[in-house]
């Protein structure tokens, strides 16, 4: 918990934000309203994944969302600080999803490719479900997925031959530049059906 506490007052940079969140989530819940949390994995917490969606199953959310960190604006300014690889990342992005499902609880995965979520795929957000419009700086976006994907993710040389290469949006543009492609490998045909 005191880790959980010191990562949120060193991205809002705020004393007590921690607990001011935990308190609306309360009040929402506390009018029987539906609550969906999103949580973008980065350094400073990719290790308390767990831990963060058990105090999200405990305060009543109805639906966790984990992201995978967009590197834009501060991300992108503090990116090493930030920003983890994602072979650090995923199994403990992987338990977390075990300990949901193991509850019964919605989760989904979001900004993920499929090379490196493997199986958990299936927990992939379903954009044809979740569609919805986005206010990006100042203009407003009808598509969100079709945005994210067209705008800022991009796909390299290993995705040529990868069967997702047309659903797939790939990397974020900044992670593919900084990290490489080296993580990623396609995903073949026969290895589909193995
Ligand atoms: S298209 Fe590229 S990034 Fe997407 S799953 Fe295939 S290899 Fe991975």
């Amino acid at each position: 918990m005191a880790k959980m506490l010191k990562c949120m007052i060193f991205f809002t940079q705020t004393e007590g934000s921690f607990d001011e969140a935990v308190e609306g989530i309360k009040v929402v819940k506390s009018f029987n309203k539906k609550v969906r949390t999103n949580t973008c994995v980065c350094k400073q917490n990719y290790d308390q994944m767990v831990d963060i969606v058990e105090k999200a199953m405990e305060l009543g959310v109805d639906h966790i969302n984990i992201s995978n960190l967009h590197t834009t604006k501060k991300a992108y300014e503090n990116f090493h600080e930030v920003v983890p690889k994602l072979f650090d990342v995923i199994d403990y992005v992987k338990e977390a999803v075990d300990a949901v499902v193991k509850k019964g609880r919605d989760i989904t995965l979001e900004g993920y490719v499929p090379c490196v979520l493997g199986d958990y795929s299936k927990y992939s957000i379903d954009w044809d479900e979740n569609n919805y419009k986005l206010l990006f700086r100042d203009i407003v976006v009808d598509n969100y997925s079709t945005f994210m994907d067209n705008v800022t993710r991009k796909k390299g040389k290993p995705c040529r031959s990868c069967i997702h290469e047309e659903n797939c949006g790939g990397l974020y543009k900044e992670y593919a530049m900084i990290y490489g492609w080296h993580e990623i490998n396609p995903i073949e045909e026969q290895e589909e059906g193995a």
